[in-house]
């Protein structure tokens, strides 16, 4: 397939405005806050901190992984700082976050895989902003329970793992993981009682309808509440590049089959990323 040329106008977006916007960037650069939504430069940055979402990244911005679409640094990992959870805790609250989704690179490198720097992060963002509501969008940590069982107990609003691709196309798009160990590990957090489980895909790699449709009945059988669906922008030459621009109608058509499939919540669009509109997956 030849690689489309252009972005089709939907994926043109405004740049972000407002007075909340405005009022977090000034914030957001005064105090150096580590947030996903500058550094990946999203363009949902208007609409999410109008409405108090913002994506912070936490075990450093190093990951130990390799994945192809993925514009975060691979190499060795930083040392970890055990007063992150405190620093992010206080990013919360200067921004006024009413509902914050922390992520992380993964840390292959360390014996816990960074899950106690995850509990303990969730647990001071609770201590200083008991009001913020929580999505943790976590890495598998290799799928072992006991890394796991530290996110049940901090009881996070909502936990999220991405699927990220269809079942084929895993092993090229991310290289370490493995597309059951991902179901395993959402099956997993459901039956140990967390409270909404989350996951996401990104399309215009080269899957197709049918393998889109067999993932969501997989996320389905794993119990999964909230799926989104958004495409795939390459963010540099060097990175897998766009197979596929998908149509606005064909993303309808998935949120509908997503919804027959009994899913609470499906976002699916060009510009959907994991955490956009997060804060409507506690409702
Ligand atoms: Fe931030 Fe996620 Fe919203 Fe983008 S979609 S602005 S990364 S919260
Ligand atoms: Fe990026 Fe996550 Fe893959 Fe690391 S594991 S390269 S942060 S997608």
């Amino acid at each position: 397939v030849a690689p489309p040329a252009g972005k089709p106008k939907w994926l043109r977006v405004k740049l972000p405005t407002g007075k909340k916007y405005t009022e977090l960037r000034g914030l957001v650069d005064k105090y150096k806050l580590n947030t996903i939504c500058t550094s990946g430069s999203c363009p949902n940055m208007g609409e999410c901190w109008g409405e108090g979402t913002a994506t912070f990244m936490i075990l450093g911005n190093i990951c130990t992984r390799s994945c192809g679409f993925c514009g975060v640094k691979t190499g060795r990992p930083e040392t970890v700082d055990w007063e992150e959870p405190e620093k992010v805790a206080r990013s919360i609250k200067l921004m006024n976050i009413k509902h914050a989704v922390i992520t992380s690179v993964d840390r292959d490198d360390l014996k816990d895989m960074g899950s106690i720097i995850w509990a303990e992060t969730v647990k001071a963002i609770r201590r200083m902003n008991p009001e913020t509501t929580l999505e943790t969008l976590i890495p598998d940590f290799q799928g072992i329970e006991r890394h796991l069982d530290r996110m049940i107990e901090v009881a996070p609003e909502v936990i999220s793992h991405n699927m990220e691709t269809v079942r084929r196309l895993t092993r090229e798009v991310r290289i370490q993981a493995k597309y059951d160990r991902s179901l395993e590990v959402l099956s997993y957090l459901k039956q140990q009682g967390a409270h909404r489980t989350k996951s996401g895909i990104m399309l215009g790699l080269g899957e197709t309808e049918q393998e889109v449709i067999e993932t969501l009945h997989d996320l389905q059988k794993a119990k999964v509440d909230i799926v989104t669906i958004g495409q795939y922008l390459q963010p540099s030459k060097k990175h897998l590049p766009v197979k596929q621009f998908i149509t606005p109608d064909q993303f309808d058509k998935y949120k509908q089959i997503g919804l027959e499939l009994g899913f609470r919540h499906v976002e699916s669009g060009a510009l959907v990323r994991s955490s956009y509109k997060a804060h409507k997956h506690i409702e």
